[in-house]
């Protein structure tokens, strides 16, 4: 398996056609996967804002109140009224904003992403990443390229653990996972709990190569990769039902 970045990208802006910026840049092949962060994907899609934009309401007063006061300086009320904007549940809400965006991924601050932003206070993430994905794949297609899955990506943080890493937000031409169910281990044992989650260990390999400061290298060509012949599940944010750790988040008590 190999990853390359796709070099030589420029700044993206509104209306840019990645699948066009990418297809002029790397030599895609047949069984290809192209990780795209999502950064430029909103770029692309005109999701920046501007802080001016947010007219602050009460609740979202009380939420920049309280995250200043933990935090010791004060946090602009603006910023927490496009997060909740965005978001369709406020798991945690101070000291920071565990939020789950419109399209059911689970992150700090609805993804909103202040860095490689310019001209412009925010980027939010993509409104639909797996429609991103599946427009990009068909621009791809267009253009000869057939057979190339798309994986859009976030730098996310992780519950238990230091640091971040790559996830998937949205796909396309694949599955999100690889169900190893009812496989024999060494021994013969059954397997009987592991999905693996294929798209978010790409879009974390892919990650170690798009670098997260000023590298310039937004989308990763991943070659030699076969998703193999186990069963495919498009399954990726749990529902509510089956979540405890949300469940348990909901039964909390902010102090
Ligand atoms: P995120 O993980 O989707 O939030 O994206 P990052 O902000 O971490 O950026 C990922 C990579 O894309 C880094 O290498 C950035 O330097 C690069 N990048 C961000 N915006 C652009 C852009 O408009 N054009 C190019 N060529 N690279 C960009
Ligand atoms: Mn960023
Ligand atoms: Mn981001
Ligand atoms: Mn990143």
């Amino acid at each position: 398996m190999e990853l390359h970045a796709v070099t030589d990208l420029p700044e993206i802006r509104p209306g840019d056609d990645i699948a066009d910026l990418v297809a002029d840049r790397a030599a895609l092949e047949p069984g290809d996967v192209l990780t795209v962060a999502s950064t430029i994907v909103s770029k692309a899609e005109g999701r920046t804002a501007d802080l001016e934009e947010y007219p602050v309401s009460g609740r979202a007063k009380e939420l920049a109140e309280r995250i200043g006061a933990v935090a010791g300086e004060q946090k602009d009320p603006r910023f927490a009224q496009a997060v909740l904007e965005e978001s369709t549940e406020l798991l945690i809400e101070c000291p920071f904003m565990l939020t789950e965006t419109r399209f059911g991924h689970i992150c700090v601050n609805a993804g909103i992403d202040r860095s490689n932003v310019p001209d412009h206070d925010l980027l939010l993430l993509p409104r639909k990443p797996t429609e991103s994905a599946e427009r990009i794949r068909a621009g791809l297609a267009e253009r000869g390229h057939e057979d190339v899955a798309v994986v859009v990506t976030d730098t996310c943080g992780r519950p238990f653990r230091h640091g971040q890493r790559g996830v998937a937000l949205g796909w396309a031409g694949m599955s999100a996972s690889r169900d190893w169910r009812g496989e024999p281990d060494r021994d013969g044992r059954e397997l009987g709990v592991t999905v693996q989650s294929v798209v978010d260990e790409l879009a974390s390999a892919a990650n170690l190569v798009t670098g997260e400061g000023a590298d310039g290298t937004p989308a990763v060509v991943v070659r030699d990769w076969a998703f193999g012949d186990l069963e495919g599940s498009d399954e990726l944010f749990r529902d509510v039902e089956d979540d405890l750790v949300r469940q348990a988040l909901r039964e909390w008590e902010f102090e």
